[in-house]
């Protein structure tokens, strides 16, 4: 057998999202894709902002000279700076350069920091429901993750709980906010708790414990909402994050890290941090595309966009009796299955040939998540679908 135990074990237990599209496919070879309405993946419909397309066009235009090689594996100064000036603006500290990791993705990002500080055994807190990528990355750096409930009813941090499960071995707590897949939002006394709660803990035990703040979503969020910097709040922390999503640039590998300058030996980390882009064998994050970001930093797709797919979402569900907590960021629902078992309302919604992803695949059985990163056009030819399987499914 070419493929280690361990990982064919992984594969067997989160092969979700590949079964949905696997359907998908022979749904669309059935019926035609125009009567498929697939919410399964978290991968933007939109196509990047013009200040990108204008950027690209320029660097066409008048490459730079020696553009395509090797350079630091921290990334270019230059791009590195920019990151520093708007994460400075967004948190009032002296954020620097010399603080940030261009990396290959939030993906990346998360590997980067997970190898940098975990010793074999160190045990990190997620927070359910999670991003199922997550547990495989705490085990590609030997870590073991430790799943704690969000508060049930509204997604939001549980700290009580996040305490009693912080113990001589808790190494890190990853967060998401905005979240997927629920789409909440931490407020800022949140993270002020959680940052009250890990400094409390750090000097019981005597050992650091680092916030990772996983945000790729962080310019997604509706009605001027906003996201509380991390950096005000917990002061061992670190921000990984991409244009994945802001600038609907999944494909193309390009994200950061950005350590807090209050981190306790902060340039420790850092030169861990660069090692370990290096070593995991990403080297640097690609070229092209961190000079491209660099002007961007401020930019981000339509978010209007996503908001009006979230209203027209959740108003025509929730008079259907579907249960949900309406999402303040991102572009995902994470609505209460209306039968008991998630994995069979997801089989009943595909006889509706509407593709969802069950909530175990987040650790989270009886739920579902629907990504609304679509087009318009397949959710309004969607909804008689979704009357006839509330219908079915008893709503
Ligand atoms: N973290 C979360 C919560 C995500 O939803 C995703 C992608 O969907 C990632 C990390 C990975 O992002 P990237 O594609 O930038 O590696």
């Amino acid at each position: 057998m070419p493929v280690a135990d361990k990982i064919s074990g992984f594969i067997a237990k989160s092969s979700w999202i590949r079964k949905m599209f696997e359907e998908g496919e022979k749904l669309r070879a059935e019926f035609g894709a125009d009567k498929v309405y697939d919410f399964t993946l978290g991968n933007p419909d939109v196509e990047p902002p013009q200040p990108f397309r204008d950027e690209f066009q320029k660097l066409a235009k008048a490459p730079v000279p020696g553009m395509h090689r090797y350079m630091n594996n921290a990334g270019y100064l230059e791009t590195r700076n920019a990151v520093a000036r708007m994460l400075s603006a967004a948190s009032d500290l002296p954020v620097q350069g010399s603080q940030v990791v261009m990396t290959c993705g939030a993906g990346g990002a998360l590997n980067v920091v997970l190898k940098t500080i975990l010793n074999p055994g160190d045990e990190v807190i997620i927070l359910t429901p999670y991003f199922v990528e997550y547990r495989f990355y705490i085990d590609n750096h030997g870590g073991v993750p430790v799943e704690v409930w969000t508060d049930r009813d509204t997604f939001q941090l549980d700290i009580a709980a996040i305490g009693a499960a912080i113990n001589e071995k808790t190494r890190a707590i990853i967060i998401c906010s905005p979240n997927n897949p629920t789409g909440v939002i931490y407020p800022a006394e949140s993270l002020a708790a959680l940052g009250a709660l890990v400094a409390g803990k750090e000097k019981e035990l005597g050992r650091q414990i680092c916030v990772i703040s996983d945000e790729p979503y962080a310019r997604i969020s509706y009605e001027g909402k906003g996201v509380p910097n991390i950096f005000r709040y917990v002061a061992n922390s670190v921000i990984v994050t991409s244009h994945s999503k802001d600038l609907a640039l999944p494909g193309e590998r390009i994200g950061y890290l950005a350590a807090n300058p209050r981190m306790k030996d902060v340039e420790q980390f850092m030169e861990g941090a660069v090692f370990s882009n290096r070593v995991l064998g990403f080297v640097n994050a690609p070229a092209l595309m961190q000079r491209l970001v660099a002007g961007l930093q401020h930019v981000s797709v339509d978010i209007n966009a996503y908001q009006e797919k979230r209203d027209l979402l959740y108003e025509s569900l929730t008079k259907l009796g579907f249960k949900m907590v309406k999402p303040d960021g991102a572009f995902y629902f994470f609505p209460k299955s209306p039968l008991a078992d998630d994995i069979e309302f997801v089989k009943l919604a595909q006889k509706h040939r509407i593709l969802l992803v069950p909530g175990a695949g987040f650790g989270a059985p009886g739920y579902f998540r629907i990504a609304y990163c679509v087009d318009k056009g397949m959710i309004e030819r969607s909804l008689p679908a979704w009357a006839e399987l509330a219908r079915e499914a008893g709503l």
